[in-house]
């Protein structure tokens, strides 16, 4: 037989360790892992000059905006933005505008998004109002449900303790699972409330409205629900020392409970936020050393299962508004995230094995991502190419994405994606976007 493609002298990221092989793919999925003579016929052959061959990385917490948000992000650059970052599938978060609170809010944003997607893209769904509508959500393909706990964006009263227990029974039965912003809006409300009656506008403010103990109230809340409904939760961007070791205790209780943090929970503090300003407010916000190793050691000790970009594009006037509270939080993270990652692994700080198993490997176990995340006969040519000693410099102007600035500009960075292959076909080639709109796949749960 002849088949589309063959990737030789390469080095992969196979059963846990890297090996010389060629790879050959046929009708978008990975046909064999092999020795270079052992190889088919083939209609394209490539030569990756020895370049690093990871699976095809899965980002699941990414805001693509697009319809009434569009102005700010859309699929076309959002994809983009991901295949330039050496990402090749997302999961799209709910809070748009319309709102995906329903099957037929979920249908059109993958109408759509279909034509426009260079990446492969699966999405979340906040819940309805009416319970009885979760199954239709499910049926339409929803990967997973997204409850915000920090303010009302969806149907579920957050602040209805037996609403939520319904829901989650309900989400359990389906067999599907809830990602949770843990903030408890009560505590911060009260804070906020107080630091505006007395013209309080500044970071240090905005951080104390936003405490750790906020975090860790809604995280003790949710743990409680998992004890009595057994619903599957992750825990988006966890932040704290205090919030991680509370998710420690209940994955030892055997809840069936994961989470996530992101590079700016890594990488920055509070001292960065201070010293930088609006443009690294992020929820929840980056914190203080003492947290920032609790979180290191979490993704070293594997109590952290995956690492997310939480790509959260806004304009740079919304970014700058005057009152710390107007300022719209989350910044850009899908052309930064592995860059950053892969410097710490020329430090020694992180192994390729940690990058793989947080970004490919669990994402596709967690939200059942089936044929994705490792590499190997029959799943999707999904690929993330990587030259991991090129140098350079972080450029927040020459992003995909419509956000132009990160808290990371200027950074030196060690290890770049340089290609990117979406069910077999080379989207990103150096840093060019090289294939159409409408070559990544929407993912729908089965
Ligand atoms: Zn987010």
């Amino acid at each position: 037989m002849t088949v589309d493609l063959i990737l030789n002298n390469t080095r992969a990221y196979v059963n846990k360790n890297i090996v010389e092989c060629s790879i050959a793919i046929e009708n978008g999925k990975i046909h064999k892992i092999g020795k270079e003579n052992s190889m088919p016929k083939a209609e394209e052959k490539i030569d990756l000059k020895n370049l690093l061959v990871l699976p095809g990385l899965i980002d699941v917490h990414v805001h693509l905006r697009d319809e009434g948000k569009a102005y700010k992000e859309d699929f076309y650059t959002g994809t983009a933005a991901a295949a330039a970052g050496g990402i090749t599938t997302v999961l799209d978060m709910p809070n748009n505008a319309p709102v995906t609170m329903s099957a037929e809010t979920l249908r059109r944003r993958m109408e759509v998004a279909e034509k426009k997607v260079l990446v492969n893209v699966g999405f979340y769904s906040e819940f309805p109002k009416r319970t009885d509508e979760i199954h239709a959500i499910v049926e339409e393909g929803a990967v997973a449900f997204k409850l915000f706990m920090m303010e009302q964006v969806g149907g579920l009263n957050i602040d209805d303790d037996n609403a939520l227990l319904n829901a989650f029974e309900i989400v359990s039965k389906l067999k599907t699972l809830v990602a949770v912003h843990a903030e408890d809006k009560e505590t911060i409300k009260k804070a906020e409330e107080k630091f505006k009656q007395s013209n309080r506008n500044d970071i240090e403010a905005f951080l104390k409205a936003h405490s750790e103990n906020a975090e860790w109230k809604a995280i003790k809340r949710l743990l409680n629900i998992a004890k009595q409904t057994h619903a599957p939760i992750h825990f988006c961007h966890v932040s704290t020392k205090r919030g991680l070791e509370a998710i420690i205790d209940g994955k030892n209780l055997g809840l069936p409970i994961t989470c996530e943090t992101t590079p700016h929970h890594m990488f920055l503090s509070a001292k960065d936020l201070k010293k930088i300003g609006g443009l690294t407010l992020t929820l929840p916000p980056v914190r203080d050393r003492k947290s920032v190793s609790a979180i290191w050691m979490g993704v070293k000790n594997g109590w952290i299962d995956i690492l997310a970009s939480d790509h959260a594009p806004h304009t740079l006037a919304e970014k700058q508004a005057k009152e710390v509270w107007n300022v719209k939080v989350g910044i850009p993270g899908l052309e930064t995230t592995l860059p950053l990652l892969l410097t710490e692994v020329n430090r020694k700080r992180l192994s390729i094995a940690d990058v793989v198993k947080l970004m490919a490997e669990k994402p596709a176990e967690i939200f059942k991502l089936k044929g994705r995340g490792v590499l190997e006969k029959g799943n999707m040519a999904d690929l993330t190419v990587i030259d991991l000693k090129r140098k350079h410099k972080i450029d927040a102007s020459k992003f995909y994405s419509k956000a132009k600035f990160s808290p990371f500009h200027g950074w030196k960075v060690e290890g770049k994606p340089v290609k990117t292959f979406v069910k077999g076909n080379l989207v990103m080639d150096e840093g060019e976007i090289v294939a159409k709109a409408g070559c990544g796949e929407i993912i729908r749960r089965e």
